[in-house]
């Protein structure tokens, strides 16, 4: 019954260094490790090690961030190789610097006034979008109309009003693991859909009939209630479905009360051709009835496995429910409002073999719509 977690849930994918995180004084001894590593390791040890290091610090954002709270201080003050150490991704310092103080904030906005090599100053707006306090979401603001840096914020998910009003995160704290389990073959489609988050329903079970050309697939509903920190929405399930086609695509739907999509509109299927549409289509209809099944939400704990940013080395795991999305493609619009939408869910095309690449979720909680979005792997 213990099987589970006598695997190690850290697997550092750099190789070269595993230290224990169970107490605050590890952390500590962590960090302490990381800023000689960062002054005496050798180019290509380094950033080996440097990935250890940011894996460790990915499991620490997900079980026990309390523990780095100390170090926020030093952390945003470093400088020099040891910075480089620490750059890490917007998605692992918001778990790392949530609610850091003021002091922090005032200390990144200075530092983001001088003139910067590379991408210092990417990794230095990361860490101060990570922090989300009322002083963090006004500065960022500030910081982003003065230096037209908009899009920058917009592609870790924040909707920034303009006209001086503070940042908004569109995308929740909470997150949870989405583990794919197959279902009985026997068990009817109607069945299925009275899972909390069933893959591979019936194109006639989550769109109005007629259903909309455009919604050839379908990866997975969503029972809304069951993510924390959602906006509230008049729909309570949403559904992450694809258009006949593989390239990067943006599927908007509106959906009704009944939480049945009734039309459907297509933004950048720029690679589409014909050819491909009537492939993509023939391969919809080739496996409408395969690979179904439900997916279980997991916590972040240590029954996940915690390796180059992401828990997808668990069996069965192809992404996550909350969180912020990738930003690997432009984020969604609402078409109605042009409100930035809300990131529901990312997962892999693997979830239910369709396509390659991720796929992501986003709701716009005034207007009723949903969008679902293909992105390749980087
Ligand atoms: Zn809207």
């Amino acid at each position: 019954m213990d099987e589970e977690r006598i695997s190690m849930p850290l697997h550092p994918s750099g190789g070269k260094l595993q230290m224990p995180v169970e107490t605050e004084a590890d952390v500590l001894a962590l960090f302490e490790k990381a800023l000689s590593l960062a002054l005496t390791a050798g180019p290509l040890t380094g950033e080996r090690y440097r990935r250890d290091i940011e894996d460790h610090f990915y499991y620490i954002g997900a079980l026990c961030p309390q523990y780095v709270r100390p170090l926020h201080e030093a952390m945003v003050q470093l400088t020099g190789k040891q910075f480089h150490f620490f750059c890490f991704s917007f998605a692992e310092y918001l778990y790392l610097l949530q609610g850091a103080s003021d002091f922090c904030v005032d200390h990144l906005m200075q530092r983001l006034q001088l003139p910067h090599q590379g991408s210092t100053s990417y990794f230095l707006e990361s860490m101060l979008a990570a922090i989300g306090t009322p002083t963090a979401l006004a500065a960022m603001a500030e910081y982003a109309e003065r230096n037209q840096k908009e899009s920058v914020f917009r592609e870790m998910g924040f909707w920034l009003p303009g006209g001086g009003k503070s940042a908004v995160p569109r995308f929740t704290h909470h997150r949870r693991a989405m583990r794919f389990q197959a279902v009985d073959e026997t068990l009817s489609a109607g069945e299925q859909e009275t899972r909390s988050h069933p893959v591979g329903l019936p194109l006639s079970f989550i769109a109005e009939e007629p259903v909309p050309d455009l919604i050839a697939w379908h990866y997975v509903t969503l029972d809304l209630a069951q993510i924390d920190g959602l906006p509230a929405t008049l729909f309570s399930r949403a559904h992450l479905v694809s258009p006949p086609s593989n390239g990067e695509w943006t599927l908007f739907c509106a959906i009704s009360q009944q939480n049945r999509y009734t039309q459907a509109t297509l933004r950048d299927a720029k690679d589409t051709d014909f050819e491909d549409e009537a492939y993509w289509r023939q391969q919809a209809d080739t496996w409408k009835t395969a690979m179904r099944g439900e997916v279980v939400l997991l916590p972040y704990d240590d029954r996940l496995i915690y390796c180059n940013g992401h828990t997808q080395q668990t069996e069965g795991v192809y992404g996550d429910v909350g969180g912020p999305p990738l930003g690997l493609a432009e984020l969604p619009n609402c078409p109605v409002c042009h409100k930035l939408m809300f990131h529901a869910c990312t997962v892999t095309s693997g979830i239910r073999e369709y396509g390659d690449g991720f796929r992501s979720l986003f709701l716009c909680e005034d207007c009723n719509y949903v969008a679902s979005q293909a992105m390749g792997w980087n």
